[in-house]
């Protein structure tokens, strides 16, 4: 009896993972239409928006949590507690909830009010801590206290080799398959370092598949932190370039670090949204910007890939819906989308 109880929560557990892969990854590719001082071009975008919670984090956040059952690293009874920048929080919360957990997110409190709220609309409870409380780090080391205490799980995303294997199993295969339809291969992948995860996993499946290909971890100009090695500076570029390099990035094992402006990144999105009503965050807006610049660097011919992170829905209250100051250097004034044309999603579901 025993057995079989345990059998049919095994089934049961599995049968909601299994669904929620079906609203995680396999997201839309765009080949987006562009001109940058007058030439035509284009880059190939993932749509990482059409995720669950609508970002890219929701990939890291159910493979984590799918890994942790397999392995017997989670209790059902656990709280889920991460320190988070925001979108992470919010993944956290969606997919703990949907497997019963009760979550708690600790967060820096300068960020955008939208994040806040969509957390706790979904039951989590949130931590917020000051700059004088130890801001980023601050709420890590709360996490890590928390979790002394016992009946805790603590995804540790800036440290989690799970992190970066979501994208190596997901982001990767998709980006690779999805191009392979329609006869093209990756010549670049370009993308805003937060954890790393996304960069550093999707490279290394990209990598495998393609040694020649060129892998860009991008930071914003403003807060240098991966070409220095410390925290520098301030941006507002919103889930990239924490206070530190994470474990996760392994910056010899890519090529060199690619950066936007934070006013730049911002315009840019601003442009997805007004000319094509691609509704994107600022670190898509950022992205698009390192892989224009890669297209420059590599010719006309290169394919060259990146990722719409989010929607503009939780920077309503941010920079991004305000008139931003252009400055000299700046990208994107001297760039116009033109135009997309959609890449089919996979029939087949890749489900790690
Ligand atoms: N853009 C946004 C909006 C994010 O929330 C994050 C994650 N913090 C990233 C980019 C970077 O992703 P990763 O953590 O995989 O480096």
């Amino acid at each position: 009896m025993v057995g079989a109880a345990v059998l049919d929560l095994d089934i049961e557990l599995e049968k909601r993972f299994q669904n929620l892969w079906h609203l995680v990854g396999n997201t839309p590719m765009l080949k987006l239409q562009y001109t940058y001082n007058g030439n035509a071009g284009e880059i190939y975008v993932k749509c990482e928006h059409y995720n669950l919670t609508g970002s890219v984090k929701d990939r890291m956040a159910l493979y984590i949590l799918h890994q942790a059952y397999k392995n017997g690293n989670i209790n059902p009874c656990d709280t889920i507690i991460e320190a988070t920048s925001g979108n992470t929080g919010i993944a956290f919360a969606a997919i703990g909830k949907a497997l019963g957990h009760d979550v708690k997110i600790i967060m820096p409190n300068w960020l955008s009010k939208e994040r806040i709220d969509i957390i706790r609309s979904m039951g989590a409870e949130v931590l917020l801590i000051s700059k004088e409380q130890g801001g980023f780090l601050g709420s890590i080391k709360l996490s890590e206290e928390l979790a002394a205490q016992g009946g805790v799980f603590l995804p540790q995303q800036f440290e989690n080799n799970h992190n970066a294997e979501a994208h190596e199993m997901t982001t990767g295969p998709e980006i690779w398959k999805q191009l392979a339809n329609i006869g093209l291969k990756p010549d670049a992948f370009v993308a805003g370092v937060g954890t790393g995860g996304t960069v550093m996993g999707t490279g290394k499946y990209l990598k495998a598949m393609n040694p020649q290909i060129k892998i860009h971890p991008l930071e914003p100009a403003e807060s240098p932190t991966l070409t220095t090695g410390y925290k520098v500076g301030s941006h507002r570029i919103q889930g990239i370039s924490d206070e530190f390099i994470p474990a996760i990035v392994k910056l010899d094992q890519m090529d060199h670090v690619v950066q936007a402006n934070d006013g730049d990144a911002i315009i840019m999105a601003q442009k997805l949204s007004r000319q094509l009503g691609l509704a994107v965050g600022i670190s898509s807006g950022a992205n698009v910007i390192g892989a224009i610049k890669l297209k420059e660097q590599l010719g006309k011919d290169a394919v060259v890939v990146t990722l719409l992170c989010d929607s503009n829905k939780k920077y309503l209250s941010t920079d991004l819906v305000k008139e931003e100051i252009i400055k000299e250097g700046y990208l994107s004034t001297d760039t116009d989308f033109t135009g997309y044309q959609p890449i089919s999603r996979l029939n087949e579901f890749i489900i790690p």
